[in-house]
């Protein structure tokens, strides 16, 4: 059997099936990963360095400007062969959950139900003072183009800076949405991980987790993401290629009955 047949195979047989997603599934969609230069007044940061509470604190326009630009960005995308495959694929397959660390909401426009965002969203702000959300999200076409340093607007509770509800380096994953990951991947039985570099701790553990609890795992990467285990498939290409070929397959195996 080839690689591809293999993952099929355990694909059709698992009973509670997880997506684990990250940038690399809406890089077809336009939406850049962190591995991608940065341009504008952004071009020599590295986002890592701007995804802090540090740099929000030393100058808030330069960081709410970069999230204003990013929620344009994710407006203006549209959701791409891959997220549509999967709600899809939870038409077919017994139970499918969605685990992601994007902070775009591809998944959902996509059809996919009750996703799990580990690192928040870009939707809707908070406040950095007083943490709570804003009352109203800004308004999608004041949205400034890129470039744009923008003074982050006032609490209307607190007036303190009103910031992007992602989650930072540095800061805590959202209690509940990581209870509810952990326990997805430790009753799954197949973890598919798309375009994701296993790098960005801790939701990066969590194929570990899946494999370590007696499930398999398939990664869909343009690179070879697998570290080496038993149970684990690494199918190398675009996430927008690989998914609807899975879906197709599967189509195809339902309809011959197998
Ligand atoms: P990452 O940028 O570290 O890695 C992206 C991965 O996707 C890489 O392994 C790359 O080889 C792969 N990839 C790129 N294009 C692909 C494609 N077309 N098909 C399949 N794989 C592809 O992203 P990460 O692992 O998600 O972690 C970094 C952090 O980036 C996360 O915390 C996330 O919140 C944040 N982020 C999110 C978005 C978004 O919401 N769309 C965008 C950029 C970064």
């Amino acid at each position: 059997m080839t690689i591809i047949e293999q993952a099929v195979d355990v694909l059709q047989k698992a009973t509670k099936v997880v997506f684990f997603t990250g940038a690399g599934i809406s890089a077809e969609s336009g939406i850049p990963t962190y591995r991608e230069k940065l341009s504008g007044i952004w071009a020599g940061y590295d986002p890592r360095d701007l995804e802090t509470a540090k740099a929000f604190r030393e100058n808030p326009p330069l960081i709410w400007g970069w999230y204003l630009w990013r929620r344009l960005r994710v407006a203006q995308a549209e959701p791409n062969a891959a997220h549509l495959a999967i709600p899809h694929m939870a038409n077919l397959l017994r139970h499918v959950s969605v685990i992601t660390q994007n902070i775009d909401d591809l998944h959902e426009r996509a059809g996919s139900l009750n996703v799990v965002h580990l690192h928040g969203s870009l939707v809707m702000p908070k406040c950095f003072a007083c943490h709570r959300p804003a009352v109203v999200p800004p308004d999608q076409s004041t949205l400034p183009v890129e470039g744009a340093l923008v003074e982050p607007p006032r609490c209307k509770r607190c007036n303190g800076k009103m910031r992007p509800a992602v989650i930072w380096y540095g800061e805590d994953l959202p209690t509940q949405a990581w209870k509810a990951a952990v326990q997805l991947v430790k009753d799954c039985d197949l973890l598919i991980s798309v375009g994701t570099s296993g790098i960005v701790m801790p939701a990066a553990g969590l194929p570990d987790l899946a494999l370590e609890s007696g499930a398999s795992v398939i990664h869909v990467n343009k690179t070879d993401v697998a570290m080496g285990e038993n149970r684990e498939f690494m199918l190398i290409g675009a996430a927008a290629e690989i998914l609807p070929m899975l879906l197709e397959r599967i189509e195809a195996g339902k309809t011959r009955g197998t």
